[in-house]
C-alpha cells in the first residue's frame, strides 16, 4: 500500500463554518462540527488529517497579527505534513493568501486556501464543492509538485499572489488577476494549466508586516492634503490607486513626488480597473508620475501590491530599496518582463 499523504487542516473562521443565532452570520460550533462531518466523508485511503481551530473570525476581523499566527502554524507544523489546507473567510482571504506567500519563504508544499459563500450549514453551500476540489487540488498538486499557496474556489486554483475576490454574493466568487487560473477542477479530474515560478531557498519565516501604510483611491477632485494628512499622521509607505495604466491629476503627482523625496516614503502605484495592470511609460500623465518617483505595481493584484509593502517596508532601509524589491519576483506575483515603467525607473 502507499504511503497516506498528511494534511493538516487549520480552521480559522468564515461563512463556511457561519451560523446567525441572533445577531448576523458568524462562525458557530455547529458550523464547526458539520466541517468536520464534510471531512471525514472526503477523507478516503489517501489521506490522513487533523483538523485544528486556531480562530473563529469572520475574515474581516483578521489583522497582520493573525496572518503571522497562521504562516507560524504552518512553520513549526512543516516537518509532519505533506500539504496544508486553510478554511477562510472570503473577504480578506486573497490578503492572507499573498501574506503567507512572502512569509513562507522556500515553501516546498502545496498550502491552499478556501472557503465558501454559503455557510455548510445551508442546504445549497458550496462549502461541500470547495472542500472536495481543495483536497482533490492537493493531491494532484503533490503529484505534479506544484507547490506553494493557492486559493481553491468554484472549481479554480488561484495562485494565492493573483487571486482577488470579485464577487460579494455570487459562488464564483475569486479571480485570477493577470495570471492564468493554475488549474481547473472538473469531475473528470484537474487540468493544470501553468506552473508558477517562484524562488525557493531555504525555508524560513519572514511572517513581519508594516501596519503603518495606507491605501489610497483617486478620483477626479482629490485634494493633495488628503496626501499631506496620511503622510503626516505617520504613513511610512502609500498605495494609490491611481485611472487606467496610471494617470494622476498634476497637483496629486507633485504631491506624491514632494512626498517620496522630502519625506522618504515610497509610493506605489496601482490602478482601479481589476485587469491589465500599470504601464507608467504609456500616457505623458504616467511618466509625470515616474518623474515624481513612484514606483509601478506593474501587473500585480491590489492586495499582492498592499502585502507586499507591508512585508518590505520591515527590511527596506530607503526608497530605492523598496523599489528594487517591487522588481524583483518571489512567488510570480509580478512579471518584470512587461514592467517597462519599473525598469525606467530602475535605469
Ligand atoms: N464575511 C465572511 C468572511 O469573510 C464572508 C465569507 O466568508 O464568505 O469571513
Amino acid at each position: 500500500m502507499t504511503q497516506k499523504i498528511r494534511v493538516l487542516m487549520i480552521n480559522t473562521g468564515g461563512t463556511i463554518i457561519s451560523a446567525d443565532q441572533g445577531g448576523g452570520l458568524r462562525p458557530s460550533e455547529k458550523g464547526k462540527a458539520a466541517l468536520k462531518q464534510l471531512i471525514e466523508r472526503e477523507s478516503s485511503q489517501w489521506m490522513e488529517w487533523d483538523l485544528i481551530t486556531l480562530m473563529m473570525k469572520d475574515s474581516s476581523l483578521m489583522l497582520p497579527e493573525d496572518w503571522k499566527c497562521l504562516a507560524q502554524e504552518i512553520f513549526y507544523n512543516y516537518d509532519d505534513y505533506d500539504a496544508f489546507l486553510v478554511f477562510h473567510g472570503t473577504d480578506t482571504m486573497a490578503y492572507t493568501a499573498s501574506a503567507l506567500s512572502f512569509a513562507l519563504r522556500g515553501l516546498r508544499k502545496p498550502v491552499v486556501l478556501t472557503g465558501a459563500m454559503k455557510s455548510i450549514l445551508e442546504k445549497d453551500s458550496d462549502a461541500p464543492s470547495n472542500v472536495k476540489d481543495s483536497l482533490t487540488f492537493i493531491r494532484a498538486a503533490l503529484d505534479q509538485h506544484l507547490e506553494g499557496v493557492y486559493v481553491v474556489f468554484n472549481r479554480k486554483a488561484i495562485l494565492g499572489v493573483r487571486a482577488t475576490k470579485k464577487d460579494s454574493k455570487g459562488l464564483d466568487a475569486f479571480d485570477s488577476v493577470n495570471y492564468p487560473v493554475v488549474a481547473s477542477m472538473s469531475d473528470s479530474g484537474v487540468k493544470i494549466n501553468v506552473s508558477p515560478a517562484r524562488v525557493v531557498g531555504s525555508f524560513e519565516l519572514r511572517a513581519e508586516f508594516e501596519e503603518n501604510v495606507a491605501v489610497l483611491k483617486a478620483f477626479p477632485g482629490m485634494r493633495p492634503w488628503v496626501i499631506d494628512a496620511v503622510v503626516n499622521a505617520g504613513a511610512k509607505g502609500l498605495v494609490v490607486e491611481a485611472y487606467g495604466t496610471g494617470g494622476l491629476s498634476e497637483d496629486l503627482a507633485r504631491k506624491l513626488g514632494e512626498v517620496v523625496k522630502d519625506r522618504n516614503v515610497p509610493v506605489v502605484v496601482t490602478t482601479q480597473p481589476l485587469y491589465g495592470g500599470v504601464d507608467l511609460m504609456e500616457y505623458e500623465v504616467g511618466r509625470a508620475l515616474i518623474k515624481a518617483g513612484a514606483i509601478s505595481a506593474c501587473d500585480m493584484s491590489k492586495e499582492a501590491a498592499v502585502v507586499k509593502l507591508m512585508w518590505v517596508l520591515k527590511r527596506a532601509k530607503s526608497v530605492d530599496d523598496v523599489r528594487a524589491e517591487f522588481a524583483t519576483s518571489y512567488e510570480d506575483e509580478v512579471d518584470p518582463s512587461k514592467c517597462k515603467d519599473q525598469a525606467k525607473e530602475q535605469g
